[in-house]
């Protein structure tokens, strides 16, 4: 019989190097972008290749034609720029194989895993006691938080509460987190303008309270960076007992930087919060956290209950398993407290400091530049502009170019009705030669 072990210690050591390599130079640049991708991949046989000609296939055929989201110019969508602390805690969290779930079965995994959730918690502004847990992705744990604060209520009716209010910024996982719980959204406010408690007023006059499953509101609205306005949206919220969820997948990190805490004033009275470290906080994919104010409710609505379960539901135990939707999960939060572990905490406040500051200068250079034109002051690292005389096709068509011939990655979104390209920065070592790189491209193309 074929025995599932890596005899080879040669592969494992390659295999080391190339991450090394990988974590100590500027990260290699793809030359060809999806769709572009000819490789002959192997083809998947009885007998197979061997571990050595599997890692070959994937360092010389696979990773190579991917943009690695930690490049400097990957500027695209929210990309993610793993510490090599984070990196190497992940590789080896795979090789120890641990079962996430439980207490029983993780041991000191959740007790990091928990002082990785104390600290997001803390620079919220959560109160102690506040708790939840890592998920794949914002779109789980926003899922998972609205699966919460539906759990156990009913209308008088006697039906679940049946809407999902949100505002107009609100992030794509919210609509598809409502379709999965059968509920119906209901859009407040305009895309383009943070949410304000007004917006919201004569949304929740035309609905039963007891019918609402939640408001969510945007901290960093992720095609934009707009934050809603959270105190006076929490207290709208608390007067009409409504469960607020607050979606901070992106943003939140900016609370780390003393000059943007106050834009995020209120986000301590959410009932929930999405925020994802695999975005702005360094960890590599996959790392979410979904947060509670009061996680015993998440434990009423998520505890999976069987016979094989008894031995884990020890209602002393904290079971990161019981705070969202799954059961079997990898210990994603160990790479984060590994990171914040090795480089305090007060390096993820340069860190971000330093990603707004990138993301100001591109816009005074935006400001600065006759061809080029601000479409809005950014509100964080997101900044939304257009080359002047440009329509769609001539972005699309620039924007493969920068893709293919390894300039950076940059796409087109549409902002208050027009094509525009957004820059988003969330990778420290993106610099202002970087930025000059893409504008000077931008402003010398004819296309
Ligand atoms: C990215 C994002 C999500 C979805 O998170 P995934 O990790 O991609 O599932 C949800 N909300 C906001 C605001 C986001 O920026």
């Amino acid at each position: 019989m074929h025995e599932f072990v890596a005899k080879d210690h040669k592969v494992l050591a390659d295999v080391a190097e190339w991450m090394v390599g990988r974590l100590s130079d500027q990260p290699v640049v793809a030359s060809r972008g999806p769709g572009e991708v000819h490789v002959e991949l192997p083809e998947l046989t009885e007998d197979g290749v061997g571990t050595e000609a599997a890692w070959e296939s994937l360092r010389d055929m696979v990773f190579p034609t991917a943009f690695p989201t930690d490049h400097p110019r990957y500027l695209a969508f929210v990309g993610g720029a793993p510490t090599p602390a984070a990196v190497l805690a992940d590789a080896a969290l795979s090789a120890a194989s641990i079962y996430g779930g439980s207490e029983l079965e993780a041991g000191a995994a959740v007790a990091a895993e928990r002082a990785a959730i104390g600290w997001l918690c803390g620079f919220l502004g959560y109160p102690e006691g506040a708790h939840g847990t890592f998920v794949s992705g914002g779109s789980m744990a926003n899922l998972s938080a609205l699966v919460t604060g539906r759990h156990g209520r009913r209308t008088a009716s006697g039906s679940a509460p049946g809407v999902v209010v949100v505002g107009a910024s609100g992030h794509a996982s919210i609509r598809s987190a409502a379709a999965i719980m059968g509920c119906d959204v209901v859009v407040a406010g305009s895309p383009d303008q943070p949410l304000r408690a007004a917006d919201l007023v004569p949304v929740l006059d035309a609905l039963d309270p007891a019918d609402v499953v939640a408001v969510v509101a945007s901290a960093g609205a992720t095609n934009t960076g707009a934050v809603d306005a959270l105190a006076e949206i929490a207290q709208l919220c608390a007067d009409r007992g409504i469960w607020l969820h607050v979606d901070a997948a992106y943003g939140g990190a900016a609370m780390l930087a003393p000059a943007y805490r106050g834009l995020f004033a209120g986000i301590d009275q959410a009932d929930s919060v999405t925020i994802d470290p695999h975005k702005w906080l360094f960890t590599p994919y996959d790392c979410a956290a979904v947060l509670y104010r009061d996680p015993a409710l998440a434990r009423a609505a998520h505890r999976q209950h069987a016979h094989y379960l008894d031995a884990v539901n020890d209602d002393g135990a904290d079971n990161p398993a019981d705070y969202a939707v799954h059961l079997t999960r990898r210990a994603r939060g160990l790479p984060l407290w590994a990171s914040l572990v090795a480089n305090g905490t007060n390096a993820y406040v340069d860190a971000i400091e330093r990603c707004l500051a990138t993301a100001a200068y591109a816009a005074k250079q935006i400001d600065a530049s006759a061809m080029l034109e601000l479409a809005a002051e950014p509100p964080l690292s997101v900044v939304l502009f257009r080359r002047i005389g440009w329509d769609a096709e001539d972005y699309a068509r620039w924007s493969r170019r920068a893709r293919t011939s390894g300039l950076g990655l940059v796409t087109p979104t549409v902002h208050a009705g027009q094509t525009v390209l957004r820059l988003c920065f969330v990778n420290p070592r993106t610099t202002e030669a970087d930025v000059d790189m893409l504008l000077e491209s931008l402003e010398d193309a004819t296309v």
